[in-house]
Parts: C-alpha cells; sequence; structure tokens
C-alpha cells in the first residue's frame, strides 16, 4: 500500500485539534421540527405584509446593484434609524454615536465580551437565565460565574450587590425579561446593579423588552444616569424579523467605538443594512400584534394557572410553566400532537412561545389531551 493512503492513517483521537474545553460538545440550536405549530424559539407568528414584504425586497434590489462594493463599514443610517426608534420605545434623546447594530444580539453580546471579557476577566448572571451567556464566555475564554434567582425567579438584590462586589465582573448579564422565565427587572435594580458594578458593564439584555406588561419600565430611562449601562434589543421578536438577524444597543459613544476594535470589518452586509432599514420604516404595521400578543400571553397565564399549573409571571412573548415529574414526556406528547415548544428552564418546566390564537388553542387541547395521558 502507498504512503498516506487512507487505510493507513487513522487520525489520532484529538483531530480536529479542537480546543480542549470544546471536545464533545454539541453546538446549541433548539430542535427546528417539521410540526404545524411552532411555539419554541420565541418568535414574531406574524410576518411582514406583501406591503411591508415588497418594499423589503425593493431595498434590497437596489442594494444588489453595488453588491460589489463592501457596505457602509460604520452602517451610519441604520445607527440613525435605530435610534430614532428607540426613542419612540422608551428611550429618550439617543442619538446614534449611542447605538450600535450586529447579526443578532447574540453577535452583540460575543462582542461586548470579546471587548470588555477575557482571559482574567469575569462575566456574571443569575440562574436561571439565557442559555447562551455561559457559551459567549467559553469562547471569549472569560470566567463564567452565575448567582441564583429566588423561588419566583426574582433577584434577592441584597444577595445580587454582594455577589457583584466579591466577585468584581467586568460584564454583568441581566436579561430582562429574562430567558427562560419571563421576569422583568425594575429600575431600581439595575441602578443598584450599576452602582455596584463600579466600571464593569451592566447589560440589560432587552430582547422581549417590546412585550413589558404596561408600568414596567425600560432600562433604557437610564442610559443617562450610569455611563455602564449597556441596553440590548433585536429585531427578532416583537419586530418580526428573526430571519434578517438584526440586534443593538444603545450605550455611551464610548462603549460603542471600543466595540469597533472588535467588530469583523463590515460586519453587517449591505442586505441586513437595506432590510433593517426598510423594516424600520413599516415598524408601526411590524410592532402592530405586539399588544395582541400580550393579551394572548396574559390570556395562556390565565389558562394554564386555571388547569392547576404552576406559571410565572411573564413581560414577555413566552410563558415558562409546570412543574413535570417527566417534562420530556409532556414536550413529545406535545410534538406527537403536532405543537412543538421548549424544554428549557429548571427540571419539571417546560416554555411555550406566544402565537396566534389558532396556534395557542392547538397547544391548549393538545395540553389537556397530554396531561390527561401522563396522568
Ligand atoms: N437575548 C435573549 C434573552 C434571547 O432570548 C435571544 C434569542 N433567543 C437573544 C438574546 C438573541 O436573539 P437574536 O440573536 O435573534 O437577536
Amino acid at each position: 500500500m502507498s504512503a498516506g493512503s487512507p487505510q493507513e492513517w487513522s487520525p489520532p483521537s484529538t483531530w480536529p485539534p479542537l480546543r480542549e474545553e470544546l471536545r464533545g460538545i454539541e453546538p446549541y440550536g433548539a430542535p427546528q421540527l417539521d410540526v404545524p405549530v411552532q411555539l419554541n424559539v420565541n418568535e414574531n407568528p406574524y410576518g411582514p405584509s406583501a406591503q411591508a414584504a415588497a418594499d423589503i425586497a425593493a431595498a434590497v434590489g437596489r442594494a444588489a446593484t453595488t453588491l460589489n462594493r463592501y457596505p457602509d463599514r460604520e452602517f451610519v443610517e441604520l445607527r440613525e434609524a435605530l435610534a430614532a426608534y428607540l426613542n419612540t420605545s422608551g428611550g429618550i434623546g439617543i442619538t446614534a454615536d449611542r447605538v450600535w447594530a450586529a447579526n443578532g444580539s447574540n453577535e452583540i453580546m460575543l462582542q461586548l465580551l470579546q471587548a470588555f471579557g477575557g482571559p482574567g476577566r469575569v462575566a456574571l448572571s443569575f440562574a436561571p437565565t439565557y442559555s447562551m451567556y455561559p457559551e459567549y464566555a467559553r469562547d471569549t475564554v472569560t470566567e463564567w460565574v452565575a448567582g441564583r434567582r429566588e423561588g419566583d425567579f426574582s433577584l434577592d438584590l441584597d444577595a445580587a450587590r454582594a455577589l457583584v462586589e466579591e466577585r468584581r465582573p467586568s460584564v454583568v448579564l441581566l436579561p430582562s425579561p429574562n430567558n427562560p422565565t419571563g421576569t422583568a427587572l425594575p429600575p431600581e435594580a439595575v441602578s443598584m446593579l450599576c452602582t455596584a458594578a463600579g466600571d464593569g458593564l451592566v447589560v440589560v439584555d432587552e430582547a422581549y423588552g417590546e412585550f413589558r406588561r404596561s408600568g414596567t419600565p425600560s432600562a433604557l430611562e437610564l442610559i443617562d444616569t450610569h455611563r455602564n449601562l449597556v441596553v440590548t434589543r433585536t429585531m427578532s421578536k416583537a419586530f418580526a424579523l428573526a430571519g434578517a438577524r438584526v440586534g443593538y444597543l444603545a450605550a455611551a459613544p464610548e462603549i460603542c467605538d471600543a466595540i469597533r476594535v472588535v467588530r469583523l470589518p463590515y460586519h453587517l452586509s449591505a442586505v441586513t443594512q437595506a432590510t433593517a432599514l426598510a423594516a424600520l420604516r413599516h415598524a408601526p404595521e411590524l410592532l402592530g400584534r405586539v399588544d395582541e400578543l400580550r393579551v394572548e400571553r396574559d390570556a395562556t397565564v390565565d389558562w394554564l394557572r386555571g388547569r392547576g399549573l404552576e406559571v410565572a409571571d411573564s413581560d414577555a412573548n413566552f410563558v415558562l410553566f409546570g412543574t413535570f415529574a417527566d417534562r420530556h414526556a409532556v414536550w413529545q406528547g406535545l410534538v406527537d400532537r403536532g405543537v412543538l415548544i421548549r424544554e428549557t428552564g429548571p427540571d419539571g418546566w417546560l416554555r411555550v412561545s406566544i402565537g396566534t390564537a389558532a396556534e395557542m388553542d392547538a397547544f391548549k387541547d393538545a395540553l389537556i389531551q397530554v396531561m390527561e395521558d401522563t396522568e
């Protein structure tokens, strides 16, 4: 046999030469199953109207004629449009130099940890929390510290402050509303943790901010008060634009500037920028179903409680409910009946995204059947 033939060479068990701590790790991802009722990744169930879709397509068509050129690296027009939108959604006087955007708020978080985390630094959150945070920490070689939430998923503020003062994180990650529990943070908590964090950044992840109940303020109101506060948002949820991959943040201009050091050149494609700008011109329509989804969310909470289940209060477009001795069996029973929800959160709990009224009816019917079968 000739030297180097494939039969002769068997790869060492360490091939490919992946970082030690990444070996054997499954890539993150919610199951993408082809079932009729998809209530597992907190999308907006209502897509754009034909008119909005046509405008987005026309904008992308115009961008297509110049795709031989790199896009605007600083995406100035998009930053201006996002700042204007934020000022209609809890922000006051936010300007383009206080806005940064990337491919989904997932990329925003990664960039924040690339710039402000790293070896010898700590990122801190309070569990249960968004499951991607520890992965961004791992990928940026940042130490991950998770405090605990209370039984009702709120924060014990004294304990939270003590942990921040003890571990001195360079980034504190606070989803509000929290995923997977739906719990929003009161502004006093944000302010207290901004003070406790000193020079560390406090990132309030408002991916679901637009769904908050009336009377729950946005942390955007505090941007001028705390220079270490970063508020992140996304177009993936309320804005009904998950497929376009656009996330963004509002923070002090120095923070936006610092992220430019770690971003990839031209990270926001011309197609993405054109899509987001066209979608922002249709903001009232794309966001038009948010109120309806909030009503459906509150009705879902009541309905689940009426069935004797435990349900976390929710300011988001999803509801965490339980508890089940065998939550996987319940999840599977729902899938078998064409309804996909999410097996996430503490043991025994499940999370359902809020869909259309018809989808929620399908979910309720299926859950009644599954609960009867598993009783
Ligand atoms: N933050 C939270 C709390 C989320 O739940 C999600 C999506 N599930 C994201 C950020 C990221 O969303 P995207 O990258 O689509 O903006």
